[in-house]
């Protein structure tokens, strides 16, 4: 027998959302609608595949590690500094490298339960322990996260907004959280929908980072940027936490294409005012239909809704991707009886009502 490191027999798998062709093979259909992962239904910018397209050419050649234009182009767009920007092959590897320089067997990290499920696999694999402060889908103080400070603990996981739920903390209450908190844990704040938020409080701790040089803000290009299948993610954090990701990181961990496309996509304000403008009217078209129809959504800063299906959820599930239409059962978020809607198109989000009334009808 082969052995492995014995903390790989506490992670599970990754369970992603169903693919468009899975489904299809499964069911015998033609096609399907997938709002299972919420990536953008717009697809990608168009000057982000030009970008792409633009690269193959040259797709013998190694990329440059340090992706001095992408970084110069999100330096210029955040107003951030060079030497705490930090990229991965998606933010996927920023968890990982972060994980990879600061995690030590024996440390604690903070997080809940119904949420993003990397942050507990990471905190296993480098021989942490992932402490959930709360299993409910509803959103924990953040005293909670400071009640479960001990010695040990050396880093906390937010998602803001949080994935599955939806839910956000404002600008206030992470300062104030922050200001608690001991300056030697790290914060790893995941704000890969934060494009999509609109609350007025909602926060943006650029500013903050001087202040703070235990916060890393990660951001994404997977989802209003559109560009998820080419696999590309950023963050920030202070200039000595980003030299220790940068130490561990892959010498060439994002790919040509996807500096090149991630570059385009960045500076294309049109395609994310589009993307934002069809993400607002399907939100409020799908929670309106939804609650018409006597299910509990919960309000959402993201581009997905939480919906409380009960206890056929299962049933519901396959029953919409019988008929073409994939979700997130949300069962792997510790949520069995919810499902997660990426808002799509109006006709797919129109498709996705008429099969729920369906169903309920059945
Ligand atoms: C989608 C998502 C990401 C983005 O992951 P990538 O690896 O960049 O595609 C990060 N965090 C959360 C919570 C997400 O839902």
């Amino acid at each position: 027998m082969i052995e492995t490191r014995p903390e790989l027999k506490n992670i599970s798998d990754y369970v992603p959302g169903k693919s468009i062709e899975e489904i299809c093979e499964q069911y015998g259909l033609q096609s399907a609608v997938k709002l299972a992962s919420n990536e953008n239904p717009l697809g990608p910018s168009p000057k982000a595949q030009k970008a792409f397209c633009e690269m193959a050419s040259s797709l013998h050649l190694y990329p440059r590690g340090n992706a001095p234009h992408l970084i110069s182009a999100i330096a210029a767009k955040f107003g951030v500094p060079k030497n705490q920007i930090v990229l991965g092959n998606g933010s996927d590897e920023i968890i990982d490298m972060v994980g990879k320089a600061f995690l030590q067997p024996g440390d604690e990290c903070l997080g809940i339960s119904t949420t993003f499920s990397v942050y507990r696999a990471t905190a296993i694999l480098y021989g942490a322990k992932y402490v959930s402060v709360s299993q409910s889908p509803e959103r924990p103080s953040l005293d909670a996260y400071l009640q479960a400070v001990t010695p040990k603990t050396r880093m906390v996981f937010i998602c803001n907004p949080n994935n599955p739920t939806g839910f956000y903390y404002s600008e206030k209450e992470l300062l104030d959280f922050l200001a608690k908190l001991p300056r030697d844990i790290l914060v790893f704040l995941d704000e890969a929908y934060l494009d999509f938020a609109t609350a007025a409080d909602f926060p943006n701790l650029i500013s903050q980072m001087e202040s703070h040089p235990n916060l890393i803000l990660n951001r994404t290009f997977s989802k209003i940027y559109g560009l998820a299948g080419i696999r590309i993610g950023f963050a920030f954090a202070s200039p000595e936490v980003s030299a220790a990701i940068w130490k561990v990181k892959p010498a060439f961990n994002v790919n040509i294409a996807a500096q090149a496309a991630a570059e385009s996509a960045l500076l294309d304000d049109e395609h994310i005012r589009l993307s934002l403008e069809v993400t607002e009217a399907g939100k409020a078209f799908l929670t309106s239909h939804l609650e018409k129809l006597g299910f509990v959504v919960l309000p959402t800063q993201a581009n997905f809704l939480c919906i409380k299906i009960g206890e056929k959820c299962k049933e519901l599930v396959e029953y919409l991707e019988r008929n073409g239409m994939i979700v997130r059962h949300l069962k792997s978020f510790s949520l069995p009886e919810w499902i997660r809607v990426t808002i799509g198109k109006p006709e797919e989000n129109q498709l996705f009502v008429d099969l729920v009334q369906k169903w309920k009808a059945l």
